[in-house]
């Protein structure tokens, strides 16, 4: 006979995913996947049922035989057509729970009749039974129904003894939803929801897809292609791919050939999005779901110092100015070491677990304990310094990763710039622990390359080597190194120098271009100067103003020079 799995089901709006306790440890079901299943149904060509991935892929060319975010209908009276049949919102649900089963029984070797299926917490009870209904159209036994909320704080072990606050931001492909939940006694209880469902990563793909769609009019002038399927559907693709690189470097490049197919003359798309320029077009969105975890609090009469944790759940919580932002509002770091899209799913296997009376033990991820960063030039507790820490990988990031931040020298003359490898927490380098150097030379030959600025990337592996690269962006000079056992050991530092000669080291600027940096440090350091200094101090300024308006490169060079000497006395 074979064995029995109780599993646990995310059935979500975009993607669904079903995990099991594997030898007491929750862990999500991939079938030589990622384990996340398109919430998606179609019929083919033949009349035959498409779930996941083959029907989102015809989603965009036969939108009339796919049906997609099917749970936005649930508990609804719809009726759905699909091919020659009409079904109800439980039925389509249905298709996506057998489907979801019939992977779990094929890579556990098991039968799967029993689920714990998760819902968002406003669900209501027409919802929820209509979830319950479609468990039950696939053959399951629903042993509970919990909320998504809950099971993301169950997956991150949220201990159900002592008395916790915690809010969960999730931010998905097409919804957001925000809850603030008490924990006490094994007793879970949602105090407050809010969020908005129709807003999520589709929404910043579509933006970055209108970026897209303006360049390709300003190619092809007069012949909008806005309103070629195929077109759009690739742009679209590119869009959420470069967006997904975008969350662990400051650019990404999107190469898109012969974009208008055969019969038409081809168009060949090749740009390049910043970060910056994606997290303004996304910040007003951003701003919005800030807005809800206000209310949620407000709802829950909670403050933002009483909360114990913040959980990041939803692919598109990864977005690093996400936490940023939530860090900044609430004053507490969100967690997200656990798969944001993931999390909902391995949660609902502990609690299935629970229900089945089996031992359960924490969800496995490999974390970094130590934040990782290098040193540049900018403000610590608004003073202007020379100290300040740049985290590139955060603690608590799961492993292996991989990311990458932009930085300017100093100067536009600046022929190297020396990066320092620091682990610790503190906002100024010199309470962090120095574990390598590195210097990138020969930089700035090409004036333009200045404005390109640097990339320093960090990658962390699971065996605690972190491995660097800067890159000069323009010129492709680059220099890469590692340091062993960078989570072991302090005095495992590396150097990576020869004789520099005459060249000054420089140090990195994080934001804006030195310049300005050096400007702005100018202006401050005017009413402490001595008197006599002033007008040397403004000429300066004026003169560096107008040089780098006018891009006069020799003159930016010669007079940043001046100024930086200058600031070196007065300030
Ligand atoms: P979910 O509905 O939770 O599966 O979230 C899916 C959404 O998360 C989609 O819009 C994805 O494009 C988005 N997403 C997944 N990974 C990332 C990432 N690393 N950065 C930004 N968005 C992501």
């Amino acid at each position: 006979m074979m064995s029995e799995a109780v599993v646990g089901i995310d059935l979500g709006t975009t993607n669904s995913s079903i995990a099991v306790l594997h030898d007491g440890v929750p862990e999500v079901i991939t079938d030589h996947d990622d384990g996340l299943v398109p919430s998606c149904v179609g019929v083919g060509p033949s009349g035959n049922v498409l779930v996941g991935h083959k029907a989102r892929n015809q989603a965009m060319l036969f939108p009339d035989r796919t049906v997609q975010s099917i749970k936005r209908r649930m508990g609804t009276a719809d009726r759905i057509r699909l091919g020659s049949a009409e079904h109800s919102p439980q039925g389509i649900s249905a298709f996506i729970l057998k489907d979801l089963v019939a992977r779990a029984e094929r890579c556990l070797d098991a039968d799967v009749s029993r689920a714990v299926i998760t819902v968002p917490a406003y669900f209501t009870d027409a919802q929820r039974k209509a979830t319950r209904e479609a468990g039950e159209l696939a053959g399951l036994k629903v042993e509970r129904i919990v909320n998504e909320p809950t099971a993301a704080s169950l997956a991150y072990e949220v201990s159900s003894e002592e008395a916790m606050k915690v809010l969960v931001y999730d931010l998905g492909g097409g919804t957001f939803d925000v809850s603030v939940v008490a924990l006490e006694g094994g007793v879970v209880e949602v105090l407050a929801t809010a969020g908005d469902n129709r807003l999520g990563g589709d929404d910043f793909d579509a933006l970055i897809v209108e970026r897209l769609n303006k360049r390709l009019e300003s190619m092809v002038q007069g012949d909008s292609l806005r309103s070629d399927r195929t077109v759009q559907a690739r742009l679209r693709h590119a869009a959420e791919a470069a967006k997904i690189r975008l969350s662990g470097a400051p650019f990404a490049s999107i190469e898109e050939d012969s974009l208008t197919g055969a019969s038409r003359k081809p168009v060949n798309l090749s740009c390049e999005i910043s970060r910056s320029d994606f997290e303004n077009d996304i910040k007003d969105l951003l701003d919005k779901t800030l807005e809800q975890v206000e209310k949620a609090l407000r709802d829950a009469n909670t403050k933002a110092p009483d909360l114990d944790r913040v959980l990041l759940v939803g692919g598109s919580s990864r977005i690093p100015l996400v936490a940023k932002l939530l860090q900044k509002r609430l004053g507490v770091t969100p967690l997200g070491q656990i798969d944001p899209d993931r999390c909902v799913a391995l949660g609902a296997a502990i609690q299935a677990g629970m229900e089945a009376g089996l031992d359960v033990h924490s969800v496995l991820v490999d974390v970094t304990p130590y934040t990782f960063g290098t040193g540049a030039i900018g403000h610590v507790d608004g003073m202007y310094t020379r100290h300040k820490y740049v985290p590139i990988i955060r603690r608590n990031s799961k492993l292996p990763i991989t990311k990458s931040e932009l930085f300017y020298t100093e100067f536009p003359n600046q022929r190297a710039v020396r990066f320092r490898i620091y682990q610790g927490e503190d906002p100024d380098v010199r309470n962090n622990t120095e574990i390598g150097s590195v210097y990138l030379r020969g930089l700035n030959e090409d004036h333009d390359a200045f404005e390109e600025g640097l990339i320093f990337t960090y990658s962390l592996n699971l065996d605690g080597i972190l491995e660097f690269h800067a890159r000069e962006r323009l010129t492709g000079r680059e220099v890469s190194g590692r340091v062993e056992d960078a989570l072991a050991a302090h005095d495992a530092t590396f150097e990576e120098f020869d004789d520099l000669g005459e060249l000054e080291p420089g140090i990195a600027v994080p934001t804006g271009t030195a310049v300005k940096m050096l400007l702005e440090r100018a202006k401050a350091a005017i009413p402490n100067a001595p008197k006599e200094d002033v007008p040397e101090l403004k000429r300066l300024m004026k003169g560096l103003k107008r040089a780098s308006r006018h891009k006069e490169s020799g003159k930016i060079d010669e007079l940043s020079g001046e100024l930086a000497e200058l600031l070196f006395f007065v300030e």
